[in-house]
């Protein structure tokens, strides 16, 4: 066994996460039952004065008090925040509103109601700006983010968590540029992203270690921790462990020991010790149930079973797993369910009873085919709205984002105008009069201050719309990658369960069967296709891929082999004019991907004539411009610049194939070197496609037009 807490169920690892991240939101303070009496003496006491500011106070610091005391409290202190919020309200005191409902968020939150919680914090979002404290609203996308985590709708997580950043940052709050951050590792590490989890995570971590906020700095270990662990580097991951234990027990914090002591269980499994591991595993048990986190304390079980079970020790195993298993059903978790009858399958076999070990292997896969297929239908649900809407949505907010940036600096630029109009005016009016001096000076300072304050507040908003731009930017392109990886994996399995119909069953259907089957197989087909170009696409526009010096000749041969097959079929020529091309300081894939869109689209995009395709490279000014020009349909004027938008297509699919993605990922491509990419053409005439290349090294060898591909 390679790495067993590879093999923790994903789940454990989310509500791990998850827990700790509440944690570093709202740290637990002890109350006294004799401060709540207090309180709700001083609260009827307000209640006949009619001191509404004093009873809203109140109100809001019993809900803390209750709150912060034990779960049973938390319905109490909704009702006091609810109160607190009522009468905010109607006194217009809307920060106290605001900060009152935000607390009822909380305590739902912690009650897992989610759904009022996520109401809640809405309600908070949609004070309209200026009303409440902005840094309220950026705690509320904060929450609202970590429940949709909790529900596993992480892109709505990851959005609304941007939007909770981009306010933190403006308003330069440390600790909620830490809180965002940390939630964002979260998300990535629900997406199995875990090099980006531990990025994220790293940043969290060095600012609470310079806000020194110990509860925090504890939590970033213990998610540093669990990701080293998932990137299979277990002794950091050991060792980040063993800090977060020592930083809880220095705190007495309870739950954090709990949690620290299963991973460094885990840690442990994976070096075979055996014993260490079991009492870990075992206090982290007793520790999780004393405290009620039972679904926690399933997965340590079953962790604890597989270590039996790797131990040879059935019994023991068998033991904990009957355990676990009725705490989950009470819980009514078939995720855990499904753990549990797939140990247990494993125990009976180990106790060579094979018959009560086929019964739960069954109920292991029947569960598990359910939740897959829940899983793979919402999936499905949410590719299909995320492909109808994403070609509109995202030009069109793009377009919007661009618009809305460019009407703001015209509004500023003649705001600016206008200011410096009118104080030239009241300049010339204080001189040419010279009465009044101080009543004309008073006046025109106001106004100064007044254009001063609006030009102000125009700044910061274009300064939160270009920081919205930047990160949506990165945003979409990280949500494509992810969308698009993570789909491909269910469409794997439609397209072998269809293929697998057909060979076995078209034989029974009858015609409209054959044809309904055909559909589904051409659409899983481009289904496929369609994902792989967004892939490339957004892996195309890291900046981050390692570059060097290529040898352009190879990876045209590359190309050549690549496409030998359509070359021969669409029986058209490549030609490669220059044999001395020069080296270029790129990434190999990108390279050969550039250069086959241009080439495919050479020889797709045919008119009449047999393709002709032409691959040359002259020396600029500066660097090198490589052509490829074909003699197909070519291109209309007015098109020339919008072939290399994305998902732009001059033709239907029934005449041409394609995604329209292709030469948007060329033009990226060519971006990350610092190139530009262009075509010249005329309709029926052929295209030539141009681009540049700034960076780049000669080689010494020098030969004439080489022909590859022969006519057919
Ligand atoms: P796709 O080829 O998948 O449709 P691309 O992004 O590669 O997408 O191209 C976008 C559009 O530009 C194509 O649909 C086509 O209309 C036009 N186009 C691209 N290359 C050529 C070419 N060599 N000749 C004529 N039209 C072209």
């Amino acid at each position: 066994m390679s790495s067993v807490f590879l093999t923790i169920p994903r789940a454990e690892s989310m509500r791990f996460i998850y827990v700790l991240f509440v944690l570093l939101v709202q740290i637990p303070t002890q109350a006294s039952s004799s401060k709540v009496d207090s309180l709700l003496n001083a609260i009827a006491h307000l209640q006949k004065q009619g001191s509404n500011q004093l009873l809203i106070e109140t109100h809001l610091k019993l809900g803390k008090v209750l709150s912060s005391k034990s779960e049973e409290k938390y319905e109490q202190s909704i009702h006091h925040y609810d109160i607190a919020a009522k009468i905010a309200l109607d006194e217009e005191n809307y920060p106290s509103a605001a900060t009152a409902i935000f607390l009822s968020g909380v305590s739902h939150k912690r009650t897992n109601n989610f759904q009022k919680a996520l109401e809640k914090f809405y309600q908070v979002i949609e004070f309209e700006e200026g009303m409440i404290d902005p840094l309220e609203k950026a705690r509320a996308y904060t929450q609202i983010s970590a429940i949709y985590q909790a529900l596993g709708n992480y892109e709505k997580a990851f959005e609304q968590q941007m939007q909770g950043l981009i306010i933190f940052e403006v308003k330069e709050d440390s600790l909620g540029i830490a809180n965002s951050h940390y939630n964002i590792g979260t998300i990535f590490f629900y997406q199995l992203q875990y090099e980006k989890a531990l990025e994220s995570y790293q940043k969290a971590k060095e600012l609470c270690d310079a806000l020194n906020i110990e509860y925090n700095i504890y939590s970033c270990l213990a998610a540093l921790g669990a990701v080293h662990a998932k990137l299979e580097l277990q002794e950091e991951s050991l060792d980040y462990n063993l800090r977060s234990l020592e930083l809880a027990e220095k705190l007495n914090y309870k739950t954090g020991i709990a949690y620290a002591k299963g991973n460094i269980g885990s840690n442990l499994v994976t070096q075979k010790n055996y014993i260490k591991a079991e009492a870990f595993y075992k206090e982290a048990i007793q520790l999780k149930t004393e405290f009620g986190d039972t679904y926690s304390a399933i997965g340590n079980k079953v962790e604890i079973a597989q270590l039996y079970l790797e131990w040879g020790k059935a019994k023991e195993a068998k033991r904990y797993l009957e355990e676990a298993l009725i705490s989950a059903k009470e819980l009514d978790s078939r995720g855990r369910q499904s753990d549990i009858y797939k140990n247990l399958a494993l125990v009976y076999d180990q106790l060579n009873q094979p018959l009560i070990a086929y019964k739960y292997n069954k109920r292991y896969v029947s569960i598990k085919d359910s939740l897959l297929n829940e899983k793979t239908l919402e999936e499905m649900g949410q590719s299909k709205r995320r492909f109808d809407v994403q070609k509109s949505e995202h030009e069109i907010q793009m377009l919007k984002k661009g618009n809305e940036l460019l009407a703001k600096n015209e509004e500023i630029r003649t705001q600016q105008i206008y200011l410096f109009a009118i104080t030239s005016f009241a300049f010339l009016m204080f001189i040419l009069w010279n009465r009044n001096k101080l009543n004309y000076q008073n006046k025109v300072n106001k106004l100064l201050e007044e254009k001063n304050q609006l030009l102000n507040s125009k700044n910061d908003e274009i300064h939160i719309k270009n920081k919205q731009l930047e990160l949506s930017n990165e945003d979409l392109q990280q949500f494509a990658y992810v969308a698009s990886h993570d789909l491909k994996e269910p469409l794997r399995m439609i397209n072998s369960y269809t293929q697998l119909l057909k060979r076995r069953y078209s034989a029974s259907f009858d015609d409209a069967g054959n044809e309904f089957m055909h559909y589904i197989v051409d659409a899983v087909g481009r289904m496929e296709i369609l994902l792989n170009d967004i892939l490339d696409f957004s892996r195309a526009g890291s900046q981050n891929l390692p570059t060097t010096f290529i040898d352009t000749n190879d990876v045209l041969f590359m190309v050549e082999s690549n496409l030998r097959h359509r070359l021969e079929m669409l029986k058209a020529t490549l030609i490669i004019k220059n044999k001395n091309l020069p080296l270029i300081k790129a990434h190999r894939t990108q390279l050969l991907q550039l250069l086959q869109n241009l080439v495919s689209n050479g020889m797709k995009f045919k008119g009449e004539r047999d393709p002709i395709v032409e691959i040359d490279a002259q020396p600029s000014a500066n660097g090198y411009v490589f052509s490829v020009k074909d003699n197909g349909i070519g291109i209309s004027k007015e098109n020339l610049e919008k072939v290399f938008e994305m998902f732009r297509r001059l033709h239907t699919r029934e005449e041409y194939e394609g995604t329209g993605i292709g030469l948007a990922t060329c033009k990226r491509i060519v971006a990350t070197w610092g190139g530009d990419i262009w075509v010249e053409s005329e309709e029926g005439q052929g295209s030539t496609f141009f681009f540049s290349v700034p960076n780049v090294a000669l080689q010494p060898s020098h030969s004439s037009e080489m022909e590859i591909a022969p006519v057919g």
